[in-house]
């Protein structure tokens, strides 16, 4: 029987985020600075070789989800190559990727043949002028092409992922709900989390997923609450009561799901982290290209796991937040 992994409070730990590289082509305010950004030497960055023989430690230790991200995943050269190397790992029955969809219209028939089925598009806004306030440059256009060309590809579920951020992205949450109706994707909104470069995170700018519910359901219709069908997915699933269009709310901060975490990431530059908000990180290339074997892999991973804190401590007092702004850890 596979090994599990099992932190102190019982969680088992199944999915495993990739980070294949810190570089992106546009600039959330809530991730990354506006310009002059620091990123890591290529040379820092794990190839796919060191990647898949990494996943291929996890899946002994009962790894069977994998998520690519970043930064932005689609910059990285060839990344179809990397889901048909993931791919050809048996007990890895997910291979998932969130992307900010620049350029998902050029790459999705690559990623789709290389077996890649699940898709996560990141898009906050309904206009090219909102889009253009949060990320800092264009491409708004280009993202509703890249949803389009994942839908007709035949990628399911295609999510949109739209960051909620109270006093600008609340007049998006209409047309984002009459987007999913009209499109069949889900949206999923997730509160703002203190993760950003520029530290100018704040409670108050924390637009909560019960106020989104509000809004939605006074605006377009009532929602029901869907049972959670994973158990580990930080989203709580809604429909419309006309059984047109589907919601997830990612309540990190107002309501975190903290223990039912499953996750557990590597940084394109090879470090393992336990959590998105880890103060603390185990530097798995330095084994990796220090010849180290897989029995050292799998003990970094086993400590790491094990060494998990019992959840975020955003609504404390001894909230600190990461020296790595999001674009750095890999959302
Ligand atoms: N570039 C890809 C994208 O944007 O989808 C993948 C990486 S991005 C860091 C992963 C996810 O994290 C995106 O859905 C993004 O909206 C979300 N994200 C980034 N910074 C965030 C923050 N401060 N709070 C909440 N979500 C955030
Ligand atoms: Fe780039 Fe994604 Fe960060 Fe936006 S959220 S700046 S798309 S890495």
């Amino acid at each position: 029987m596979t090994e599990q992994l099992v932190d102190a409070y019982g969680r088992v730990h199944t999915n495993l985020r990739i980070s294949v590289t810190d570089r992106c082509n546009i600039r959330c305010f809530y991730c990354m600075p506006a310009d002059n950004v620091q990123f890591m030497e290529k040379a820092s960055l794990l190839s796919f070789e060191e990647i898949v023989r990494f996943a291929k430690v996890a899946v002994r230790l009962g790894v069977n989800k994998v998520r690519l991200t970043g930064g932005e995943p689609l910059v990285r050269r060839d990344l179809h190559k990397l889901v048909a190397m993931l791919k050809a790992i048996p007990e890895i029955h997910d291979i998932g990727v969130t992307t900010n969809g620049i350029l998902l219209a050029d790459q999705a028939q690559d990623l789709y043949d290389a077996g890649m089925r699940r898709i996560n598009v990141s898009l906050d806004a309904m206009t090219a002028e909102k889009f253009k306030q949060i990320t800092r440059r264009e491409g708004f256009e280009k993202v509703i092409e890249g949803i389009t060309a994942a839908q007709r590809v035949g990628f399911r579920p295609v999510k949109v992922n739209a960051v909620a951020v109270r006093g600008l992205t609340e007049e998006e949450i209409v047309p984002m709900g009459e987007f999913a109706r009209r499109t069949g994707v889900e949206i999923r909104f997730i509160e703002y989390m203190p993760l950003d470069a520029d530290n100018a995170w704040q409670r108050e700018k924390v637009l909560f997923g019960h106020e989104i519910i509000d809004i939605l359901s006074r605006e377009i219709g009532p929602l029901v609450a869907l049972g959670q069908s994973d158990p580990g997915a930080p989203a709580t699933d809604f429909q419309f009561q006309d059984g047109k269009g589907r919601i997830g709310l990612i309540a990190s901060v107002s309501q975190p799901f903290c223990m039912s975490c499953n996750r557990f990431r590597i940084t394109a530059d090879g470090k393992l982290r336990n959590c998105l908000f880890s103060l603390e990180e185990t530097d798995v290339k330095a084994i990796i290209r220090g010849g180290g074997s897989d029995d050292e892999i799998a003990d970094a991973i086993r400590n790491s796991v094990a060494a998990k804190k019992e959840g975020h401590e955003i609504n404390t007092a001894r909230f600190i937040q990461p020296d790595r702004p999001m674009y750095s850890i890999g959302g």
